[in-house]
């Protein structure tokens, strides 16, 4: 029995830019700021390149990423959110004054290897800080970004629905169930895609839950990017070039939301900026990035995790302080954690004196609050 009941698909959807047939089933990026699919010799050419490139730190990469294990109780207020390597975050909206949360967990892959079957494709240097699914609370919604390995694992998504006492939700992309087929027998009772500004709504008690990428509540409100470009530069350049265009669904998305309390960006796997500016973003755009979608606080993600690139492991950390002086913002709103580790909607010392009414609510507990925990989750832009 499914933990939530998701709204039926739109009947019909029309063709958008986006779109290369009447089907929906092959896309293009419709944005001035992207550059079309790579020629085979670039792949060869960065495949190659890459194979020369030495990462001593491989060795020990806890001395520039620490793990911890991380501590799923459910936030008292706000939003939580925990980062479980690469671009996988959990995300706890809380409910019932810290009795429940919401959680919502994007893109999980737990897997040794980033690649098909779990045989090919590059080893993780990090472990998994839960440990696996087994470590991981009820989930009540598993939103997926994209289908490249990174971000879409069957066997870890097998896993979830195999372990959960509780079915989760799944919701994905347009044209993601070809390669979710077959993960469960329950995943597709539960499974609804997206088109772009698409809106999923799902039901728990009283509660009004809708599907995607950028998720806003009662608790408050979070945007996940998964894999993005921001602007396609043709050198190695990490200097912002006021000529080169950037992508305007950020700020269109900042704009249709109003901004999140929280927002999970990607920062890692963007050297050669020739090759991959188009598809990952280099932290020079990532604070940009931020600062478009209107986050008040954000986390980084996509890194430390798989070798996917050539920049050395630990250097997204450090382009990213440097990118965060260089458009003014403070590592208070932008920073990197450790994996396991969590970040807070609600800032410390609100949250500490948030502590002590709820003591008090505890105790009329016989008085339940009436309070709908309403979130929304609304599939944004690729
Ligand atoms: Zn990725």
């Amino acid at each position: 029995m499914a933990h939530l009941t998701l709204s039926d698909p739109p009947t019909q959807r029309k063709r958008a830019a986006h779109w290369t047939n009447d089907h929906g089933t092959g896309f293009t990026n419709p944005w001035p700021s992207a550059k079309g699919p790579p020629a085979l010799s670039h792949v060869a050419k960065f495949s190659w390149q890459g194979m020369h490139i030495q990462k001593p730190e491989v060795k020990d990469p806890h001395a520039f990423l620490p793990m911890q294990k991380p501590d799923f109780t459910p936030p008292t207020e706000g939003v939580k959110a925990t980062w479980l390597g690469h671009a996988c975050v959990l995300a706890q909206f809380a409910t019932d004054g810290g009795k429940n949360s919401i959680n919502v967990l994007f893109d999980p892959v737990f897997s040794d290897r980033c690649g098909p079957g779990g045989y090919l494709g590059p080893k993780r240097y990090t472990a998994v800080p839960c440990g696996g699914v087994e470590g991981l609370p009820e989930i009540d919604v598993v939103a997926i970004s994209h289908n490249h390995y990174d971000h879409l694992d069957r066997s870890t998504l097998s896993e979830i629905f195999a372990k959960q006492k509780r079915t989760p939700a799944l919701v994905a992309s347009l044209n993601t169930w070809r390669v979710l087929d077959g993960i469960s027998p329950k995943a597709k009772q539960v499974y609804r895609e997206a088109d772009w500004w698409e809106t999923i709504e799902g039901r728990h008690q009283r509660r009004g839950l809708w599907a995607g990428w950028a998720v806003q509540g009662d608790a408050g409100s979070v945007y996940f990017a998964g894999d993005t470009g921001y602007a396609a530069v043709e050198t190695e350049t990490y200097e912002i070039d006021p000529a080169v265009p950037v992508c305007p669904a950020f700020k269109e998305i900042g704009e249709r939301f109003g901004g999140f309390d929280l927002a999970f960006l990607p920062i890692g796997a963007y050297a050669p900026r020739w090759f991959l500016s188009t598809v990952h973003c280099a932290p020079i755009d990532t604070v940009r990035l931020f600062q478009d979608v209107r986050a008040k606080k954000a986390m980084a993600i996509h890194w430390g995790t798989w070798d996917l690139s050539h920049e050395q492991l630990s250097e997204p950390a450090t382009m990213l302080a440097e990118a965060r002086d260089v458009v003014g913002l403070t590592k208070e709103q932008f920073d990197v954690v450790d994996l396991g580790a969590s970040i807070s909607s609600v800032p410390a010392a609100a949250a500490a004196t948030a502590r002590v009414p709820e003591a008090q609510a505890q105790a009329q507990e016989q008085e339940p609050k009436q309070a709908e925990a309403e979130a929304e989750l609304e599939r944004a832009v690729a």
